[in-house]
């Protein structure tokens, strides 16, 4: 199932282009606001896994009028350093036990596509990752059962100041990570079902067509699951909650000579069977 919010409705895709309106499919029992679904998520499911075939297109998607899939997430959680080579080409040391944890505060999230404003004075980067949506209250959870704590996945830029996240110690991750429209995902949610391999996915970026990051999450020190077990040791992860689990190598904080994002450039970042996002810059 792909689940979109398409100018702040609830839309289940049938193609790229085309969907159904979920409160007017459901006659009113979910949406058309994306949020509340999260806390029903295992209802709703349930009720388009048996709707969708027989849904007709009521909806033609316009990618710009596309928004962020959990609009209002009770909490966005990022995982730093969760790839050996982007921790290597940022100086720090691998993490064993706990990978570093991080908030993207609620005022810079932003949908799949659309204009960001870069800080002036500041060197802002790049950080494609896959987002996992919380679909059920996750507390203390082991691996194995954290996947069937996910709603689904989207794709995530985890957009960073690097000035101000490195200007003391300790570092500003949380500050330099959360200028608005620093926290864009999209461009839908994907359940699990539908990917090739959920533990293996493509994911990468590209500045102006000349790629930058080309990663795969097989390679994730903590995989999702992993991750997701780790934060429930001490978090209570909640349905709509948005975690954004690392990034590949290929920042341009790690590239000699560094290169931070211009205005004018487009940024172009996509998960394997999830889609892609489309971000310029001012
Ligand atoms: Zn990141």
């Amino acid at each position: 199932m792909r689940l979109a919010n398409h100018d702040g409705r609830a839309v289940l895709l049938l193609a790229d282009d085309k969907g159904a309106d979920v409160a007017t499919a459901s006659s009113g029992t979910f949406g058309p606001d994306l949020q509340p679904i999260y806390e029903r998520w295992a209802e709703f499911q349930a009720w388009a896994q048996e709707s969708l075939p027989g849904l007709a297109p009521d909806v033609t998607i316009d990618r710009t009028l596309l928004g962020t899939p959990s609009p209002r997430p009770p909490q966005t959680i990022a995982i730093g350093l969760n790839y050996a080579d982007h921790a290597a080409e940022t100086g720090f040391e691998v993490p064993t036990n706990l990978p570093p944890v991080f908030a993207k505060w609620a005022s810079s999230i932003t949908g799949p596509h659309g204009e960001v404003a870069l800080p002036p004075g500041g060197d802002t980067d790049w950080e494609v990752e896959v987002v996992a949506v919380i679909g059920r209250t996750a507390h203390e959870i082991s691996p194995e059962a954290a996947w069937d704590h996910v709603a689904g996945l989207t794709v995530g830029q985890d957009l960073s100041e690097r000035v101000l996240q490195f200007v003391g110690q300790p570092p500003q991750f949380g500050l330099a990570k959360s200028y608005p429209k620093f926290s864009p995902t999209g461009p839908w949610l994907v359940t699990t079902d539908e990917l090739p391999d959920r533990d293996d996915l493509a994911l990468g970026c590209s500045i102006d067509g000349e790629v930058v990051q080309d990663g795969r999450t097989s390679k994730l020190l903590f995989s999702i699951p992993r991750s997701i077990a780790k934060l429930s040791e001490i978090l209570t992860l909640l349905p709509g909650d948005v975690i954004f689990t690392g990034t590949p190598d290929g920042v341009g904080l790690g590239r000699h000579p560094q290169r931070f994002l211009q205005p004018g450039e487009t940024l172009r970042t996509w998960v394997e069977g999830i889609g892609e996002m489309e971000h310029t810059f001012c």
